[in-house]
């Protein structure tokens, strides 16, 4: 086998689009999912081994079979409202999880790991766009279980020679161009899917979560990154380690945001369908603006975004939208 790389949550929507883009570049991305969130048929590019982060006898097992030189760590809960509810969750599956994983490579000697952060470690911005020097004072339990693994890589690095890339996504949005994969998630939460969801008559309207931020129409501003170039950037940050890297930490994001209402726009643009939007309360903890800096990847791993264009990420999002309806329609191709 090539390359064999570990890829926790590989069933996941950007773990699968990574491991996509793995394959392309000459990996074999091993998917090891415990299968709560993930998809089967998201797993299409190498072996799928399913088993839960917590479960060290299964991890052991794993990396003795495929003796990987390096993992990509995405297996985590990412509900931000459900964070909030459930603390105990976050802690326990994104922190307490992901600590069995850290002992686990530095028992086998794995010394390298990427790793699926999020600007939500960054909190409320003190000024946008946001670098990745800005202070990291998360305001949700998801938030804080994301930095609290940043600071354990720091550790395991300092004490037992771990390189880590933790990579903080802004909005990952879109599906893969060639639509083998794309965003399927249940309950589904995120703006995009769920306005190109109304465009398809699969629910009635949406609603847009306040209209008096301190915004240019009101409504709150993202930065959406296409998934496939998120994709590739832990590809890039895989052989950045490979070529001997120090710890780090990277923002991705397109540099640029969008308002809710613009998202709305540019999906009855693209689909030349219409939305139905009403206006709704805030959703607590939304801060108004967030926009990524990306410079220093672009600088130092060469990051360059394919489709940075929200017409191309909708569009994209939006070819799998209708492909997965039709599939749900005749038999499902994707369980
Ligand atoms: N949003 C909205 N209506 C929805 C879902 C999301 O207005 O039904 C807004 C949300 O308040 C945020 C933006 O869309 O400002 C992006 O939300 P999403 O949940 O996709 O990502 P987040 O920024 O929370 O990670």
């Amino acid at each position: 086998m090539r390359n064999p790389i570990i890829v926790t949550g590989g069933a996941g929507y950007i773990g699968s689009h990574t491991c996509k883009a793995l394959h392309a570049a000459g990996y074999t991305p091993v998917s090891y999912d415990n299968m709560v969130y993930g998809h089967h048929w998201a797993v299409r590019w190498g072996p799928h081994e399913v088993g839960d982060i917590h479960d060290r006898t299964r991890i052991d097992a794993v990396l003795e079979e495929y003796r990987p030189t390096a993992i990509i760590h995405f297996a985590a809960y990412a509900y931000v409202g459900e964070s909030m509810q459930d603390p105990g969750k976050y802690y326990r599956n994104n922190v307490a999880g992901t600590l069995t994983l850290l002992e686990a490579m530095r028992d086998h000697g794995i010394d390298k790991l990427v790793f699926s952060s999020s600007c939500a470690t960054y909190g409320l911005p003190e000024q946008v766009p946001i670098a990745e020097e800005h202070p990291q004072r998360p305001i949700n339990p998801y938030g804080t279980s994301k930095l609290m693994v940043e600071w354990m890589l720091r550790d395991f690095g300092d004490a037992h020679g771990l390189r880590a890339i933790a990579l903080r996504y802004f909005n990952a949005a879109g599906a893969d161009p060639a639509s083998d994969i794309g965003e399927s998630h249940d309950p589904e939460t995120h703006l995009i899917p769920l306005v190109l969801d109304a465009a398809l008559g699969r629910r009635s309207e949406v609603t847009i979560f306040g209209d008096d931020y301190p915004t240019v129409d009101g409504t709150c501003i993202r930065d959406y990154i296409h998934v496939t170039d998120l994709a590739q950037a832990h590809v890039l940050a895989l052989q950045a380690l490979e070529q001997g890297a120090s710890s780090t930490a990277y923002n991705l994001g397109n540099g640029y945001g969008f308002s809710v209402r613009e998202v709305i726009d540019c999906v009855e643009r693209v689909t030349q369908r219409s939305v139905p939007a009403l206006i709704g309360a805030r959703r607590p903890g939304d801060p108004p603006r967030l926009v990524g800096d990306s410079t220093r990847i672009r600088a130092e791993l060469g990051w360059q975004p394919v489709y940075a264009a929200l017409d191309t990420i909708i569009a994209t999002a939006w070819r799998w939208s209708r492909q997965k309806k039709a599939d749900d329609q005749h038999g499902p191709n994707h369980v």
